[in-house]
């Protein structure tokens, strides 16, 4: 019954860091599997930030999930019976994920796929930017800016670094605001938000 080749989509869930991401990908994600509906999480395989075979949110929610190196990779993990398919962190991925991602919804399974949108520097964050015009839904979430609370919707770098890509470190970026984004503004120590916000 779940598996009409007419059921597949793709799902977009996009935000910056801290914005829930990962979070709503667990908990849609956990619902299919609590209708025991056949589900493969997937990773890539350079996200060893907590654990290597889960999601793990800011929040510490955690959810099973296969890490893959590639793109094709992932395409030659996902089984015949799976119906459902997710995938965080996809700015990881290569652009293949694009083909990868569309290739398994026209083969009726639904794709949900959580990744940044904008990179540190404020540009698009391929290839998710691309993944949004293919989708059927599109979920953009926000987090809580770091300097005044308002709607977070950039990632903000917090050390100096030219690399896109920084990983592993604690405390290296924020949310923040429209208002308060400032990708050329000099290292500034965080606000002291408290526990929950300082931790994550
Ligand atoms: P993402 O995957 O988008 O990075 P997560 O799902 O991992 O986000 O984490 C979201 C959780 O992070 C929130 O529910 C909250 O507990 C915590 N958190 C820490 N800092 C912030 C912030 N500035 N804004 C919103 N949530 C935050
Ligand atoms: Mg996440
Ligand atoms: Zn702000």
């Amino acid at each position: 019954m779940h598996r009409r080749a007419d059921q597949g989509w793709i799902e977009v869930i996009c935000g910056p860091m801290f914005s829930g991401k990962s979070e709503e990908l667990i908990r849609r994600l956990v619902r299919f599997q609590i209708a025991r509906v056949p589900t493969q999480a997937f990773k890539p395989a350079v996200d060893t930030r907590y654990a290597v075979g889960e999601f793990v949110s800011h929040s510490r929610l955690t959810l099973t999930a296969e890490p893959v190196t590639n793109s094709d990779e992932l395409l030659r993990a996902v089984e015949d019976r799976t119906v459902v398919v997710g995938i965080d962190e996809a700015q990881f991925f290569d652009d293949g994920l694009l083909d990868v991602a569309t290739l398994l919804a026209n083969a009726g399974k639904r794709v949900i796929v959580a990744g940044l949108d904008l990179d540190y520097l404020g540009r698009p964050f391929e290839p998710i930017p691309t993944l949004m015009t293919r989708a059927e839904y599109i979920m953009k979430t926000l987090a809580v800016c770091h300097r005044c609370g308002g709607p977070g919707m950039h990632t903000q770098r917090v050390v100096e670094s030219d690399e896109l890509v920084l990983l592993g470190a604690t405390g290296a970026y924020e949310a923040r605001c429209r208002r308060c984004y400032d990708p050329s503004e000099a290292v500034q120590p965080p606000l002291d938000l408290g526990e929950t916000v300082a931790t994550a």
